[in-house]
């Protein structure tokens, strides 16, 4: 109540047109660090017990012979429930880290191709895209070297490539394109997809935002995906846009400096 009542003054001060002290954003600053330090433990405290469910079911699912036909489809559901839930705690925790620390130390950096993992991406995903009648296309600059993770670095792509394929339907186009402009590699994810009206691009990015809550839960999304991508993005010193039309379709920007290196191609 007190911290409420806090924010309430600050904000009627702020209208007032006065200056907010550093004393008077110190309560509010506290209070935002202990909803993320909440979440953070809630999700490392929810691990345990997921856990000991995932490994329960495994067991019983080892064994069909003793499993009641009635019982095998609730099985599964609790199966897919469980590493759904996996997935969101995961999720948050990598999050909850990003908040904490660098998210890539400059010492987990190395040199990588970016043209590499895209391809690799490619070669993933492309049966994921033919599985649902969509053409999934490459334009791959060669040998555009960066500083990264590269695990990390083919989440945030993975991540797009997945919701362009996703949020396409049947008969559409997803296309991978790679290039360098000036200093950076300018990665782009375009999908021929169901878009995104204008009003609602500012809260792409958004922790847990979706455009449709309800699509999103049913093909496994956590709403985590593209906030992810930015803390990944920006922790290679880049950045991640988007433009879109809805029915028309999405294209998402990732923007990462290339290796400072001149007389090597991909470097400058
Ligand atoms: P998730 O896909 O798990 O819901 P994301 O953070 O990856 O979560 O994406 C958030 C929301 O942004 C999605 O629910 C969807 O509404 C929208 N979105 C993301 N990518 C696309 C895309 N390529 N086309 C249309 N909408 C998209």
């Amino acid at each position: 109540v007190l911290s409420c009542g806090g924010i309430v003054t600050l904000i009627l001060s702020g209208l007032g047109g006065m200056w907010l002290t550093q004393k008077a954003i110190e309560p509010i600053e506290a209070s935002y660090f202990k909803l993320k330090q909440f979440t953070a433990d809630a999700s490392h405290e929810l691990r345990g017990p997921l856990t000991a469910i995932k490994f329960s079911v495994d067991i019983i699912r080892n064994h069909p012979e003793r499993i009641h036909p009635k019982d095998s489809k609730k099985l599964t559901a609790i199966a897919s429930a469980t590493s759904q839930m996996g997935q969101l705690i995961e999720d948050l925790l990598f999050l909850a880290r990003t908040d904490k620390e660098v998210i890539v130390p400059t010492r987990e950096k190395i040199e990588i191709s970016l043209s590499v993992i895209l391809q690799n991406l490619f070669i993933l995903l492309e049966p994921v895209a033919q599985n649902k009648k969509i053409s999934l296309k490459s334009q791959l600059t060669d040998n555009l070297i960066i500083l990264g993770d590269k695990s990390k670095l083919s989440r945030l792509f993975s991540n797009l490539i997945h919701n362009a394929i996703q949020y396409t339907p049947e008969g559409g186009i997803v296309t991978i394109e790679l290039s360098k402009q000036n200093r950076h590699a300018m990665v782009n994810v375009r999908d021929t997809g169901i878009g995104i009206a204008e009003d609602q691009l500012p809260n792409v990015f958004d922790r847990f935002w979706r455009a449709d809550k309800a699509r999103s839960r049913r093909e496994g999304g956590t709403g985590l995906g593209l906030s992810i991508a930015k803390a990944i993005a920006v922790g290679h010193g880049g950045r991640i846009n988007v433009t879109s039309k809805p029915n028309v379709g999405s294209c998402f920007q990732v923007r990462i400096p290339l290796i400072n290196r001149s007389n090597t191609p991909g470097k400058y």
